[in-house]
């Protein structure tokens, strides 16, 4: 995989850049914010995409937000790249460093500022993990709905980076639809605050922007998220079919039927078995498919649209069906899916991840191809999907001390991720483009929209400092991509106006 050239002179001058760095961000009695030795950066050489690696430069573990915009400043004024990273948990190489980049750890950025229950906000750090905002609010009957499985690791920064998703985001919505502000440090040093504590922030919608950034835009420093009073009620059901197909058929006539559940999620044969070895929640495992289907809302609303979810699976063939009785039984349904990737982890030396999104007509088809080219590639896959999004994660097992095997499971991934877009669908669900799926940006995008993307990104950093060589297969200089910048001594785009 091609990276960006390596800035000789910068790497030539990382003891003057550590020096300088060191003004900005003091050592602390409990350790060193900014780490140099080989063994404390061996820490950060990868992110959850761990099939490629790369010492950065140096590592920095700002504490304030006067921090994060000093360094960014220094680092613009010398033309270092920068790569921001939570908490690492990325699939896609988001948060993969650089080897003459600063890595930006915002790990120490891990506090809840505050918490508005009349306005239905918290306000969190970057760094603070996404299922803290839901421990801290939940004794009050309130929760965060996008509860992505890796919740008690990654950071809601990170979130915000990726636009994750999770098992409840088919009905109450991505990140996206659950931040209402952020505060930001532009690569200039600038910080600026989109959004606050209410909806609709005015003028662009610049918050939809930076959801799904990648860390190419800014660094986030601070998070307004729209908290949800927890439902009277919530049970799952598990559902179990003879026939993958007709699991998928049945998805699409429970939201046919008007209905949308909480959470929506189907597992095939082998990731079942792998979750039920790994959790033992109840899985049947003599069945081909399983759905799992949450309800929640008012109890007389529940038993109604149970009912209505029973009599649509068993239309469609379902020989298994267990309704859970508490919430107990309930979460423990939901830790088998949510184990899913480790599980598989267990059962093979490696796994590649893969995130395509189709229509969710088109799961016979591509599920169909897949098994195909399982077997043209001669590598096992496990699939586990977010089925009321179409949104899929097949789990390409491999073993990256065979040789060859590796080169195998990305090709395997590449045409299944073409696959999605050649049925209308996109290549990514929720884990981002980083740099697994840039070189396949062009079979979505034309070039005319990736320069346009690339415009962007100018408008926020027009020196291409953070995080280059994640998402776009070509990185441009602005000044080829048009009248986007002003000559200020030093090229520039004029300041982004603080909203
Ligand atoms: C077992 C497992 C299960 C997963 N399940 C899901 C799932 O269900 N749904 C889902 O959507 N994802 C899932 N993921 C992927 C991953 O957890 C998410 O993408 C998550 O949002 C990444 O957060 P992070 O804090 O680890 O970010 P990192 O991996 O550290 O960084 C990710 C990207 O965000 C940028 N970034 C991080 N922090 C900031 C910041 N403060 N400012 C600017 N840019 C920043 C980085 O530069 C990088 O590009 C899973 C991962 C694993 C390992």
């Amino acid at each position: 995989m091609k990276m960006p050239d390596l800035n000789l002179e910068t790497l030539e001058k990382r003891p003057e850049i550590i020096k300088a760095l060191r003004k900005i961000i003091p050592e602390e009695n409990f350790g060193d914010n900014i780490i140099e030795d080989e063994d404390g950066l061996k820490v950060y050489e990868c992110d959850g995409l761990s099939a490629y690696c790369q010492l950065p430069m140096l590592v920095v573990l700002p504490e304030t937000t006067e921090q994060v915009s000093q360094t960014l400043k220094y680092c613009s004024d010398n033309d270092i790249k920068v790569v921001a990273r939570g908490s690492g948990t990325s699939l896609s190489g988001g948060a993969l460093p650089l080897a003459d980049a600063v890595l930006l750890g915002l790990g120490k950025f891990n506090k809840i500022i505050d918490i508005d229950y009349n306005n239905r906000t918290v306000v969190a750090q970057p760094g603070v993990t996404n299922l803290s905002i839901t421990e801290a609010v939940m004794h009050n009957n309130f929760y965060y709905a996008p509860d992505p499985s890796s919740q008690i690791a990654c950071s809601i920064g990170g979130n915000v980076a990726e636009n994750s998703g999770g098992v409840h985001c088919l009905k109450y919505g991505l990140t996206t639809n659950n931040i209402l502000g952020i505060e930001m440090v532009l690569m200039n040093g600038d910080i600026i605050t989109l959004g606050g504590k209410y909806l609709d922030a005015g003028g662009y919608d610049f918050l939809g922007i930076l959801a799904g950034s990648e860390g190419l835009l800014g660094v986030i420093t601070e998070v307004t998220v729209r908290i949800l009073r927890k439902p009277d009620l919530a049970r799952a059901m598990l559902i179990g079919f003879d026939d993958i197909v007709a699991a998928g058929d049945c998805v699409a006539s429970i939201i046919g039927a008007g209905i949308i559940p909480g959470g929506m999620e189907m597992m095939d044969k082998l990731a079942i078995k792998a979750a039920e070895d790994f959790i033992q929640a109840g899985y049947p495992l003599d069945v081909e498919a399983l759905l799992i289907v949450e309800l929640d809302g008012p109890k007389s609303e529940i038993d109604y649209l149970i009912n209505i979810v029973e009599d649509i699976s068993k239309d469609h063939g379902a020989g298994y069906i267990r309704i859970s009785n508490n919430d107990s039984e309930r979460e423990i349904f939901w830790a088998g899916r949510k184990a899913a990737f480790p599980a598989v982890g267990r059962i093979t030396p490696d796994y590649y991840c893969m995130d395509g999104t189709i229509p969710r007509s088109k799961l016979p088809e591509v599920l169909k191809s897949m098994n195909e080219m399982s077997e043209k590639y001669d590598l096992r896959v496990a699939n586990v999907f977010h089925a009321g999004d179409g949104n899929l994660h097949p789990l390409i097992m491999y073993d990256a001390n065979k040789e060859g095997e590796l080169k195998r499971a990305e090709d395997f991934g590449s045409e299944i991720l073409k696959l999605c877009v050649e049925v209308g669908g996109v290549l990514t669900g929720e884990h981002g483009v980083g740099v697994e799926k840039r070189d396949l940006m062009s079979t979505m995008f034309t070039e005319e929209d990736l320069k346009q993307q690339q415009r962007v990104k100018c408008a926020f950093d027009p020196e291409g400092l953070l995080n280059p060589g994640k998402v776009f297969p070509t990185l441009h200089r602005c000044s080829e991509l048009g009248r986007v910048h002003v000559h200020q001594g030093k090229t520039r785009f004029p300041d982004i106006p603080h909203f």
